[in-house]
């Protein structure tokens, strides 16, 4: 098999281990696999950001502005913003390579089950892209990361303007009418999912307009942590 991200063909060292256990199927190559190096170090318990504090300065603006009403639980992420992650996503979500997706799979369902398994009855749901949007790219990257965990996944929402919020200012975008319509309400715990956390706005119209509808608690898992 080929790497999925510089298409060098994966050797596998053949001893007496792999002979006994046949290693799985590597998606990328050991050289492009330290680019795509997981988040370690002391991060935010709320967001995941790195952080040396329990909760980290964009928390603690969150909890005063919604007044301790945070519409989500926690956000995790799995992935630090980096070059090599950057490049990746914008080839496999902006130029619709699909296949580069399942460079995240292990790891995606690896952090689920650590951080997740104890929620108990929750769906997944992942944050919608526009007709258009679709359209143009092909694929929901969202719904891919969705795909990956072992939970029912619905698409209960959609959406009903842009994705193009990044020249408002953040007073604007948290303040702009919600961007989604919710198509069914759902009485289960929500993991609502996306690629990227950044300022955490979109995931909690998202996760505000689930509550509004009668679900208990919404977590949102996030591939990277912007
Ligand atoms: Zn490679
Ligand atoms: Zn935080």
């Amino acid at each position: 098999m080929n790497c999925l991200w510089c298409d060098e063909e994966i050797h596998v060292t053949i001893d007496w281990t792999t002979i006994a256990m046949p290693p799985k199927a590597q998606p990328i190559c050991d050289t492009c696999a330290e680019g795509v190096q997981e988040l370690t170090g002391s991060r935010c318990r709320k967001c995941s950001r790195l952080s040396t504090k329990r909760v980290c300065e964009d928390c603690l603006w969150w909890e005063e502005y919604l007044h301790g009403d945070d519409s989500i639980e926690f956000n995790y992420s799995v992935f630090p913003y980096s070059n090599q992650m950057q490049e990746i996503i914008a080839k496999w979500k902006y130029r619709g390579d699909y296949e580069l997706g399942y460079i995240f799979r292990e790891s995606f369902l690896t952090h689920y089950k650590t951080v997740f398994a104890k929620v108990k009855d929750a769906v997944v749901v992942p944050i919608p892209l526009s007709d258009e949007r679709i359209h143009e790219r092909c694929f929901n990257q969202a719904k891919m990361l969705a795909e990956f965990l072992p939970l029912e996944t619905k698409e209960v929402l959609t959406r009903v303007h842009g994705e193009k919020q990044s020249k408002k200012s953040r007073h604007e975008r948290i303040t702009s009418n919600n961007p989604f319509i919710l198509q069914q309400n759902l009485n289960n715990p929500v993991i609502i999912v996306d690629d990227i956390y950044t300022t955490g706005t979109t995931l909690r119209h998202a996760a505000k307009l689930l509550k509004l509808h009668g679900c208990p608690s919404v977590y949102t898992y996030t591939l990277v942590r912007g």
